[in-house]
């Protein structure tokens, strides 16, 4: 392996009665094995949690849930047996406050709530009514600031690729960091329609989530929704790229091969890149810029 995973990633469920349309669980693509690229195979719960017990290897258990009846049971379950020798972090479809405290008192560290979409006419395509499913853009902004609330942070995912302008993606997460909600950054994988984004473009999102998030920087400039610069001062980007360009999460998280082929250049990298990599990255993100 070119990185081994340092979280579990687990999912849990066997069926999502969403059908948010970009994803390989969708309720209309029934039989399904993945979510994004990769394959998850099936194991019991107590042949689970025993091995994770003996071989502590991980530096965190991701619980990913589909949206099912029972989610909210399955988790506090599976976190309160785990939660005493990991940190668990949970990313699920909005919940009330109340399963929120439960979730939080079985020993979630985290609980992500994805926004996956940066802005709300895309999420309503793709995730809300025009996808067939109950959620709405406010409603998930709702559930990220209650669980701001009830965990002392919040995290969500954002889909880089999805047909949103670099204002809005910026913007949301400009905004998220105010509300003490951290961003994770996944390039949108086709599965159903559409194009991966182009590199470039990525480089220079994943820039801008480690200066604002790292580096507190919040004055970008925009026309017409493209990037065209940003103030950071003197080396704040040579400094920030080693780090911007590698898996955004939770502590302990590199999702290695999530988005991208073996072979091909990493949207997100699971390890720390070479110099190389980065001054590639670096570039990359400049000529965006200059476009
Ligand atoms: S709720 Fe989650 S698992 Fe279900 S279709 Fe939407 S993104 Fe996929």
């Amino acid at each position: 392996m070119a990185a081994m995973p340092t979280t579990a990633y687990i999912m849990l469920g066997e069926r999502c009665r969403s059908n948010c349309s970009f994803c390989t669980q969708r309720r209309e693509n029934p039989h399904s094995d993945r979510l994004s690229r990769v394959v998850w195979p099936e194991y019991g719960e107590r042949e689970l949690i025993d091995a994770l017990h003996h071989d502590r290897i991980f530096a965190r258990v991701c619980l990913q849930t589909l949206d099912y009846d029972g989610m909210v049971e399955d988790s506090i379950r599976i976190a309160g047996q785990l939660s005493d020798i990991y940190p668990v972090s949970v990313s699920m479809v909005p919940v009330d406050e109340d399963d929120m405290r439960r979730l939080k008192d079985a020993g979630v560290e985290y609980l992500s709530i994805a926004l996956d979409a940066a802005n709300p006419e895309i999420f309503t395509r793709i995730k809300g009514k025009g996808a067939g499913n109950r959620f709405t853009w406010e409603g998930h902004w709702r559930a990220l600031r209650t669980s701001v609330e009830v965990f002392g942070k919040g995290n969500t995912h954002l889909i880089v690729g999805l047909g949103e302008s670099d204002e809005d993606i910026i913007g949301v997460m400009l905004e998220l960091r105010d509300m003490g909600v951290q961003t994770a950054l996944f390039a949108y994988t086709p599965v159903n329609w559409g194009n991966p984004p182009d590199i470039r473009r990525y480089r220079v999102i994943q820039l801008a989530r480690y200066l604002i998030y790292d580096s507190g920087i919040s004055d970008f400039h925009f026309r017409d929704g493209k990037l065209t610069g940003f103030e950071a001062g003197g080396d704040a980007v040579e400094s920030a790229a080693r780090k911007a360009f590698m898996t955004s999460g939770c502590p302990g998280c590199n999702r290695p091969f999530y988005n991208e082929r073996p072979g091909k250049e990493l949207y997100n990298y699971p390890f720390v890149p070479d110099m190389k990599i980065v001054e590639k990255g670096v570039s990359d993100a400049m000529d965006y810029i200059a476009l």
